[in-house]
């Protein structure tokens, strides 16, 4: 899987993508991922990328055309060469994320079909943000949440991790991506590692059995649990057995009982 991004601060990626799983993938060439600075695309002797908002306020706005030739020369489309920048397959065309506050919440389910992508292109925007023409290029916006940053890089970072450790072969087979919150519309339940022991609180029965089954009913009824207290409303859309649906009805009576006995 190939990751190209448009950025004005390429320095920014170098050692956030050295490290743990991300970095491992890159260096054993199942990820790559491309910078490019979106400066190197300007036309003019001082390499303006920005510009003051038409109709005045606050703040600069990223320059439309630095950023359209960046794209189309990443893409192979002309500018830059018939293979794209860094020999870019012209062949995969890739999808363009602009990651901006008023796009698609990403959710794990976004970044399972982005995975099965092989080419994507992130565009980071600064100051107020992009020219609202630059968007033509744009097949998806994707927001990290709901809060504004000053700038897109840090959610490109996120969106090469979510991404990337999906793509097959990038987590070892330890690491495997199904259990973790999410990726079956469910939290996932408490963990626990060595000592038994901590502070009083001992590792639960159950974990230490060596009972699979029942060590895998466990897992099930505490992923539930969690949804249940922390996500509610996960639990209207995640697909769920029937054996689910009777784990639900029990914890809900549990949660009763001690609610009565705590008054
Ligand atoms: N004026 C813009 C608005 O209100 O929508 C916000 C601009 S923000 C200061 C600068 C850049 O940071 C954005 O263009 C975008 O690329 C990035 N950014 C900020 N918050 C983000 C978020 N929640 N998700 C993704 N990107 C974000």
């Amino acid at each position: 899987m190939k990751f190209d991004i448009l950025t004005l601060l390429p320095d920014f990626f170098v050692s956030a993508l050295e490290y743990g799983v991300i970095g491992r993938a890159i260096t054993a060439g199942k990820l790559s991922v491309s910078t490019h600075d979106i400066r190197e695309y300007t036309t003019d002797r001082h390499r303006t990328v920005d510009d003051a908002p038409y109709g005045g306020g606050p703040g600069m706005v990223m320059k439309p055309d630095p950023i359209a030739r960046a794209i189309k020369a990443v893409k192979g489309d002309g500018v830059g060469g018939t293979g794209g920048v860094d020999g870019a397959d012209a062949d995969i065309v890739p999808t363009v994320i602009l990651v901006t506050p008023q796009g698609t919440p990403l959710t794990q389910q976004i970044a399972q079909e982005l995975a099965k992508k092989q080419h994507l292109l992130i565009l980071c925007g600064r100051y107020e943000g992009v020219d609202e023409r630059a968007r033509s290029e744009v097949d998806l916006e994707l927001s990290i949440g709901d809060y504004v940053i000053t700038g897109g890089e840090p959610a490109a970072l996120v969106i090469v991790d979510a991404v990337g450790r999906l793509v097959p072969g990038v987590l070892g087979s330890a690491d495997s991506p199904e259990s973790d919150s999410y990726s079956d519309g469910l939290l996932e339940g408490p963990q626990y590692t060595r000592p038994e022991m901590f502070e009083g609180v001992k590792v639960p029965d159950v974990l230490l059995s060596g009972d699979h089954k029942r060590i895998g009913r466990w897992r099930r009824k505490e992923s539930l649990r969690r949804t249940l207290e922390r996500r509610p409303e996960l639990l209207e859309t995640a697909p769920l057995s029937d054996d689910d649906r009777e784990i639900i009805k029990e914890l809900k009576q549990e949660e009763l009982k001690q609610g009565e006995q705590d008054d």
